[in-house]
Parts: structure tokens; sequence; C-alpha cells
């Protein structure tokens, strides 16, 4: 059995000069990846992946919080609409990220927009809460420096089916979710982040998933990230609980075809 790595961008330029050889190589070692958008241009790209590899990558549409505030209404309306006649099987990537409001949009459109895009973020956010559950998929979560705003709209909105990718937030707050019935997705962050490996000891098996969030996230800081390093991931986690890999992929596989009705 091979494991499945939930959260990627593998359309992404870094994998522009070697895709098929990235591909094969994870080919041998994963059952499949799921590709998630940050917007109308990559969700495009993505489409063209999946038809391309049908059996092996999956596509998940969104757009990324860091993009919220960029679309008016109306182009958002138009997005959902196109995802609606697409075949995705989870939401993605959507999701808070107060990080970049805070830190990265007062130097790009000055404080007082950064502050306005905030609103517009959790609005965007809710909208694509509405089209997953109206879709019946899963939401690919996406949450920085904002943990708290998004259990409480995940608690506040009950989404049925949600993975929250990169959770940055304490094994309590992630019980919070857990107790919703979503998954904590780890990465391979969790090769040097105590917070994550934190997570991985006192989160029980079947609640969690595995991903890289290719290309970046890597195991080695400044590399670049493939979904081949699931196994790393896998290896980790075996360590952190005690349990052998068999059993880590087991568990995690069975939580994607539960979550994404997939593998
Ligand atoms: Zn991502």
């Amino acid at each position: 059995m091979k494991p499945f790595d939930c959260h990627t961008h593998i359309y992404d330029d870094a994998f522009s000069a070697d895709f098929e050889q990235m591909i094969s190589q994870a080919k041998k070692v994963l059952s499949g990846i799921i590709v998630v958008g940050e917007g109308p241009e990559s969700n495009r790209k993505i489409t063209k992946l999946v038809n391309d590899n049908p059996e092996f990558l999956f596509a998940g549409y969104g757009i990324h919080p860091e993009f919220a505030h960029e679309f008016t209404e109306k182009e958002i309306g138009e997005e959902i609409k196109w995802i609606k006649k697409q075949k995705p099987v989870c939401i993605g990537e959507v999701g808070l990220d107060m990080m970049w409001i805070k830190r990265v949009l007062p130097k790009q459109i000055g404080i007082k927009k950064a502050d306005e895009a905030w609103p517009k973020q959790q609005k965007v956010f809710e909208r694509f809460i509405e089209l997953a559950d109206e879709l019946k998929i899963p939401l690919n979560i996406h949450s920085r420096w904002a943990t708290k705003h998004v259990i409480e709209t995940l608690e506040k909105l009950k989404p049925k089916k949600a993975i929250l990718h990169a959770f940055s937030g304490s094994a309590a707050e992630a019980r919070r979710a857990v107790a919703l019935g979503y998954k904590i997705s780890l990465g391979t962050s969790i090769m040097y982040a105590e917070q994550k490996q934190n997570l991985a000891k006192r989160l029980p098996l079947d609640t969690l998933l595995l991903e890289t969030d290719s290309p970046v996230l890597a195991p080695v800081r400044g590399q670049r990230n493939e979904p081949a390093n699931v196994a790393l991931v896998v290896k980790e986690i075996a360590r952190l609980k005690c349990v052998s890999e068999a059993e880590v992929i087991e568990a995690t596989n069975k939580s994607v075809k539960e979550i994404f009705n997939i593998i």
C-alpha cells in the first residue's frame, strides 16, 4: 500500500523543467496526489494536469486567502459557476491568512486596503464553505495566524467535511476541529517543526492525513519540495507514534477514502 499526498501545487513553475520525471518518481511511492488551486489561473492549469493523469492526480479548486481581495464579487461568482461544471474532489485552497494581512499586504497595497482585505477574506472563505457543502465535497483549508478565526468559522457554519492543511494551532485547537469530524493534514515540515511533531504525537492516527504542499515546505528549508517526500512524513509519524509505517499508511488512506471518496 502506498501513501497519498492531500495537498500540492505541482502546476507551479518550479516543476516546469522536470514535471514528467517528478510525476514518475511520485507514482513509485504514492497512490495519488491532490492538486489545489489558488485562483482562476492555477485552477485552469490543474484541469489540464488532472485530465492528463486521471487515475493519479485529483483536483481541488478555490481562491487562496492571499488573493481573495483581488477579486470582485462578480468574478468570484463566475469562478464558482466554473467550479460547479468541473469534477473537483475538494474545494481548496481556501481559508484565512492573518499573516498576509498584517505583514505582506500593507507593503503591497497600504495599511487601509490591507485592513479592508480581512473581511473580504472571511466572506470569500464563507462562500467557498457553502460551495463545498453544496457539492458534497470537503474543504482543503489554509490557516495562518488565524487558527481562532478558522475554528470559530467552522464551528459556526459546520461544513460537512474538511481537512486542515499545514495547521499551525495547538493540539487542543486541533481537537476542536477533530470534534467536528475534520482531519488534520501533516506535511513535510514535520521534519523540523516541533509544533507539527506535537500534533502527530497527541492526535489519534485516524484523524491525520499526509501532504507535502509542494513545491514549498520542503523537509530541508530552502529546497524544492516534491510529492514523493510524503514517504518522509510517514516515517516521522511512525517514529513519533511508535507504530509501523504500514499502520500510518493504512490509517491515512482509510481517511482519504472516507473524506475524498477516492483511492
Ligand atoms: Zn498550499
